[in-house]
């Protein structure tokens, strides 16, 4: 659906040589797209500077087709609101017009991402945009070398690509048992499931374990508030502050009391979902202590937890404190695994770590829903597991890493200092820049996409107003983010 401000994949121009006016062609486009069901009713179309710009024409053509498409009452001017979609009536007489997707549209349960991440989302593709904010390695980082040898040996090792069984590859369930083990996670091979990514263990977890109106408690910030899985389910997310140390555990369950008194906690039904190491968006490592502590909390208040390990085998000086997962010998932790971060994403896959009763369900709705994660991506991870490549590869990741780190940090004091506070991060691939100067970062965001630079705004991920950014230093090239983080810099002081 159009919203305003958003940048619509607009991939048609006016034939200027064409006999047919301009003007004209452009309604018969805007047309073609109501008729054809992708622009709905109810949708606002963006500004007529902005179609001007998309067409290459004046803005007194798109006027004069805008305001024949009024006359016909397929849009309507709305003087401070824009132009919409009000009917698809003059199309049902010019073709065989199909239902108002629009109306559909709007029945279903699963909700839209927040226009900032539908545009993060699209935009991230465009050519010769810099990306100061993506959670995603370089492909100058990706270890095309090694996927080659594992790619080839392949056809040797699996029998055929069909399905595989409902909890994924024996082989590659073996194969992450036995490296949990080294972790200090016991869990059998039938205790973990593989996903297509760890998002989707989310959305497993949300439409089979919990019950509309519960909570779910996370950090604030969290990676989990920019997404609509457990809103879209019917379940309430909560935030809970962090300090350097982590989650603020006995917060939870507190928000309305405003007290620390444990005996108000009110937590049936509810879950807590945390990323304890090298937190995104800012992030944190959870200390030793803190992660007892927690653990200890949700033990005595009978708190599951789902513990999202996404970023933990990216440690840059020193190995972060074990997983909660350890400390759990009552499957209390559903844990969670990828391999998004430090490999691909584009494999799309995940693990989740838990007791074999909810595994095993899990597992059964998968199969309802994809019926399995790609066996291609899974043969080729558990020879990448065995074969013990995958091992010293992150030896050098982590190596190339920790000098990117380094060199945005440079970049930081060159530029930031009284601009804004950071902390070092000792792993992963994000530092959470906390501006000094009082701008909205929604402006801030808009003025950058005009540098053709895009940024990850904080709010996208916080309960509250928020003025930090979150910057990656593991996608950018070297270039671009030295570019990129001066001219960050530049745009803050004239919008002081
Ligand atoms: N958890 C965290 C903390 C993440 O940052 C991400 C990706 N941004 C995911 C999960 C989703 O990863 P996947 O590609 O495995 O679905």
């Amino acid at each position: 659906m159009l919203k305003e401000g958003q940048k619509l994949a607009i991939d048609w121009l006016p034939d200027k040589n064409s006999k047919e006016p301009v003007y004209k062609q452009i309604v018969n486009y805007i047309n073609r797209k109501i008729s054809s069901g992708d622009w709905t009713i109810g949708s606002k179309l963006p500004s007529q500077r902005f179609l001007a710009e998309c067409f290459s024409v004046n803005r007194s053509t798109v006027v004069r087709a805008l305001e024949e498409l009024c006359s016909y009452g397929i849009l309507e001017g709305t003087t401070g609101k824009g132009t919409m979609v009000t009917s698809n009536t003059w199309s049902v007489l010019m073709s065989n017009a199909p239902p108002d997707w629009g109306d559909y549209l709007r029945a279903g349960t699963f909700q839209e991402n927040v226009p900032t991440v539908q545009m993060i989302n699209k935009l991230e593709f465009e050519k010769d945009i810099v990306r100061l904010g993506t959670g995603e390695l370089s492909p100058d980082l990706f270890p095309a070398e090694m996927m080659r040898e594992v790619l080839q040996k392949l056809p040797d090792r699996f029998p055929s690509l069909n399905y595989l069984g409902p909890l994924g590859l024996p082989e590659l369930r073996r194969a992450l048992s036995l490296r949990l083990k080294k972790q200090g996670i016991d869990a059998d091979p039938s205790c973990i499931l593989i996903t297509s990514g760890s998002l989707q263990a989310l959305q497993l977890i949300s439409v089979c374990m919990l019950k509309p109106g519960s909570v779910v408690y996370t950090e604030s910030p969290s990676y989990l508030k920019s997404l609509q899985v457990f809103p879209s389910a019917g379940m309430k997310l909560t935030g809970i502050p962090m300090d350097r140390d982590g989650i603020q555990y006995w917060d939870i369950g507190n928000q309305t009391e405003n007290s620390r008194n444990e005996a108000a906690v009110d937590m049936e039904d509810a879950l807590l979902y945390t990323i304890p190491t090298f937190h995104n968006p800012t992030g944190t490592l959870m200390s030793e202590t803190r992660r007892k502590e927690l653990f200890r909390f949700c033990s005595n208040h009978r708190l599951p937890i789902i513990e999202d390990d996404a970023y933990g085998e990216l440690w840059l000086e020193e190995e972060p404190p074990k997983p909660l997962k350890t400390m759990d010998h009552h499957g209390m932790i559903l844990y969670l695994g990828t391999i998004s971060k430090t490999l691909a994403p584009g494999l799309r896959i995940g693990w989740l770590v838990g007791p074999e009763s909810v595994v095993e369900r899990l597992g059964d709705v998968k199969m309802q829903i994809d019926y399995g994660a790609s066996s291609l991506s899974q043969w080729a991870l558990a020879e990448l597991f065995s074969s013990g490549l995958y091992d010293k590869y992150l030896i050098d990741l982590r190596h190339k890493l920790k000098l990117r780190r380094d060199f945005a940090l440079s970049l930081l004091e060159k530029h930031f200092r009284g601009l804004a506070q950071w902390d070092v991060p000792k792993g992963s691939f994000y530092i959470w820049l906390k501006l000094l100067v009082d701008i909205p970062t929604d402006q801030l965001f808009q003025r950058m996409l005009k540098e053709q630079i895009l940024i990850n705004p904080g709010n996208i991920y916080d309960f509250q107003k928020n003025k930090s950014i979150r910057l990656s230093y593991s996608y950018a090239e070297e270039v671009s983010l030295e570019n990129g983080i001066e001219k960050m810099a530049d745009v803050i002081r004239k919008m002081r």
